[in-house]
């Protein structure tokens, strides 16, 4: 990329991380345009390194008060809304971990991308009016200068690898799908992906190296063999079809809805910017004390919904048993970033998600507006490519500085422009979404011995949030955990 070129280019970052570690500012451009947004972790970093805040007394009473406006949270208060319920968001939107942005009026992700059609977010979509589009196309990869569509169904013969590596992919797929997975879900959770895989060409595992963080965190030597064989039978099966629905923005485009809904006849128990600091059982309710406008409050609910993650949620509940707090501790939770490439001319539109294996800083893209793309009178305005870049805990400092976070915006753009001829052009904009902890990795024997334990309700604090639930990080998932959760509320309520 030219110097001239770059002064173009606007790095957009916004997020929230935490924790910090040296950065490299070599590989920075010194003139690149960077536009800062976000950065509300201040005062959970404050919780994190153990500063006591004062608790001033309880100034409102609510049935419920539900922490994190998630899906999970926002569902819980969707639920919850013939209760006179209030719902707290560090940050100044709801969303969470799908939170839709745009360009110019054109939709894009910063986050969760696709739901399963039938499953209970679609299902939920529905009812609030959202009629997900059906994304039908399976998965294609790009390796060494050739894209291949359908890679693990009618074009695992053609991936762009030798021979043998080709039959090793093909043996493999064949063996998983004649195994009973489901059958032997408890014993296949407790092994790691890389028990199946040896034996066969090291590209197989490094194909799951990529392509596991991106879908629950973690790669081949750290993913639940469950889940990985589990999606084997899924995307590689002999008869299917393919079940992914979406809208362009992704998933936010149903927390934007949610959010909406909420707002329209609730704004009064809505609260953004609010940080909660800690949350305390008394004999007749919990106390829940937060920061909003840099003032310190507190309000008392006979229950409270905690819709935070559990590294988070661990550290503000205060008397939570030893047993559940141990068990919070074996979850890992990596940092994500999103980084949009914005074109105003058409660059890649041949595949919903593409993988991208072979060490690049990202592992996947996926074309913003895909569902619509070829919808009558549709024109694509804008080509917006969303990369999605999982990275290892180590690097989670990078993203605590606007340097650090634009180095990786560089990096991907950097390896997007190698993959093929026609990726090799500058984009108009490029915007980087990061995140510190957002997603659990799904570690053999996370979903069958760890989450159990996590969610285990104390008397009147009921847990939601995706990782309550698992096997891996999903919006039906953080749907589900508030649908237990309003359920275990509701009998606090009912005495
Ligand atoms: C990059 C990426 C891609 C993904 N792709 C998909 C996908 O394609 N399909 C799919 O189904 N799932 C996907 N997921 C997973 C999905 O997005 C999550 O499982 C889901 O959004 C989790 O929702 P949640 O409400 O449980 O948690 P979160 O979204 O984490 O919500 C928790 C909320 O709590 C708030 N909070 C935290 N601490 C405090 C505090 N102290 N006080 C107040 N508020 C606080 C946070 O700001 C946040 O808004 C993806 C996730 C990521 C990161």
């Amino acid at each position: 990329m030219s110097t001239n070129r770059r002064d173009f280019i606007k790095f957009v970052v916004a997020g929230a991380v935490a924790a910090g570690c040296p950065i490299n500012l070599t590989a920075l451009p010194a003139d690149a345009k960077t536009e800062v947004d976000g950065e509300h972790n201040e005062i959970c970093h404050q919780v994190r390194d153990g500063h006591t805040f004062t608790r001033p007394a309880s100034s409102a009473n609510y049935d419920v008060v539900i922490v994190g406006g998630g899906v999970s949270g926002m569902t819980a208060a969707y639920l919850l809304r013939d209760k006179h319920f209030l719902l707290l968001e560090k940050e100044p939107h709801w969303g969470g971990n799908s939170y839709l942005e745009e360009f110019n009026g054109t939709p894009y992700a910063t986050g969760g991308a696709f739901l399963e059609l039938g499953g209970n977010a679609a299902e939920f979509s529905k009812s609030l009016g959202l009629e997900q589009l059906p994304i039908a196309n399976w998965d294609g990869m790009i390796l060494n200068g050739k894209f291949v569509s359908d890679c693990w169904g009618d074009n695992i013969d053609k991936l762009p690898y030798p021979q043998s590596v080709r039959d090793g992919f093909v043996k493999f797929r064949d063996e998983v799908l004649k195994m009973d997975v489901m059958g032997r879900a408890k014993e296949l959770d407790l092994l790691p992906l890389t028990h199946f895989t040896k034996g066969y060409p090291q590209e197989l595992t490094e194909w799951w190296d990529n392509y596991g963080p991106s879908n629950w965190g973690a790669k081949a030597a750290e993913t639940s063999a469950m889940i990985a064989l589990w999606e084997v039978q899924n995307i590689g099966a002999k008869t299917r079809k393919d079940d992914r629905v979406t809208l362009p923005g992704g998933i936010g485009a149903l927390n934007r809805r949610l959010s909406e809904v909420l707002t329209e006849k609730h704004k009064e128990q809505l609260q953004l910017s609010a940080t909660i600091v800690a949350v305390t059982q008394q004999k007749n309710g919990v106390d829940v004390t937060y920061v909003v406008n840099g003032e310190l409050r507190t309000v008392t609910a006979k229950a409270v919904i905690m819709a935070t993650p559990k590294f988070i949620t661990a550290r503000i509940v205060e008397g939570m048993p030893s047993a559940q707090k141990d068990a919070i501790k074996k979850m890992h939770y990596i940092p994500y970033a999103v980084v949009n490439l914005i074109y105003d001319k058409p660059v890649f539109n041949s595949g919903y998600d593409t993988w991208c294996p072979g060490g690049n800083r990202f592992t996947d893209f996926i074309v913003a507006d895909w569902t619509v793309r070829k919808q009558a009178g549709y024109k694509q305005k804008y080509n917006i490519l969303s990369c999605y870049t999982p990275m290892e805990a180590d690097e989670r400092g990078y993203l605590l500085t606007e340097n650090g976070s634009k180095m990786i915006a560089e990096q991907v753009l950097t390896d997007f422009k190698k993959l093929l001829p026609e990726t090799n052009v500058d984009p108009i904009e490029v915007h980087i979404y990061r995140r510190g902890h957002p997603m659990y990795k799904s570690l053999p024997g996370n979903f069958t011995k760890v989450q159990p334990l996590t969610r285990v309700p104390m008397e009147r604090i009921a847990f939601a949030n995706t990782d309550s639930e698992g096997p891996v990080s999903s919006t039906g998932e953080g749907i589900k955990a508030a649908h237990r959760a309003v359920e275990e509320v509701n009998k606090v309520l009912a005495g």
